[in-house]
């Protein structure tokens, strides 16, 4: 694990302090940072003085070896175009993600422990906006990221980065979404280096106008 020093002030005591922070996350050489990206807690810290809890903020890149994920969270948009400019040639086999928004990196590798394909997982998530959609017009969310609370799956939804209400949903679902949605190659697929709601609503729509393709 690489690590970064962080020089912080608590915004609770105000105490001046290091906090320690990973610029890597490897799956099996880091158990208790990946630990701690599968229950949300990897940008959460203790103030060592007041006990008070503390949000940080830090780019971190995740690698599974095993799966062949590489899973960047870029909070400046200089390290998105480093990062991008690194990965114009993909290592083969490799499924690399960036995103600038935490809640997605940690959904993403979630979703890639519990076995799912984080394009199907978007468009899952996309069924579940349209459905809410057709009954309620004014429903107006432009993000939504899969939760798991209080033993029920859940999709909240955003809206301008506000929470703005939450589904109950069945990740059971999420294979047969594949195989409906992802089924063929609509070129957006291609440019994958960014998977997220925009991406859905992108794929979407090559989808409906490509009918011809249609399996
Ligand atoms: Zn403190």
């Amino acid at each position: 694990m690489n690590e970064e020093i962080l020089e912080l002030e608590c915004p609770h005591c105000h105490a001046a302090q290091r906090v320690s922070v990973p610029t890597t996350v490897h799956k099996l050489d880091d158990p208790d940072a990946y630990r701690r990206i599968l229950d949300g807690t990897l940008f959460e810290y203790t103030c060592p003085h007041c006990g008070g809890k503390m949000h940080v903020t830090f780019g971190v890149m995740f690698h599974d070896p095993e799966k062949r994920i590489l899973c960047f969270y870029c909070p400046d948009p200089n390290q998105v175009k480093e990062v991008m400019n690194m990965f114009e040639e993909k290592p083969a086999g490799y499924t690399v993600r960036i995103t600038e928004d935490e809640g997605r990196f940690l959904e993403k590798i979630r979703a890639f422990e519990q076995g799912y394909d984080d394009k199907a997982l978007e468009m899952w998530k996309l069924t579940y906006l349209y459905r809410i959609v057709s009954h309620h017009e004014d429903f107006e969310a432009d993000d939504a990221l899969y939760g798991y609370r209080d033993g029920a799956h859940k999709i909240d939804f955003y809206k301008e980065g506000r929470y703005i209400g939450s589904v109950d949903a069945d990740p059971a679902l999420i294979p047969g979404v594949k195989e409906r949605f992802l089924s063929r190659d609509t070129g957006v697929v291609q440019d994958d280096l960014f998977v997220d709601i925009g991406w859905a609503m992108e794929h979407l729509t090559n989808l409906l106008h490509r009918p011809d393709s249609a399996s």
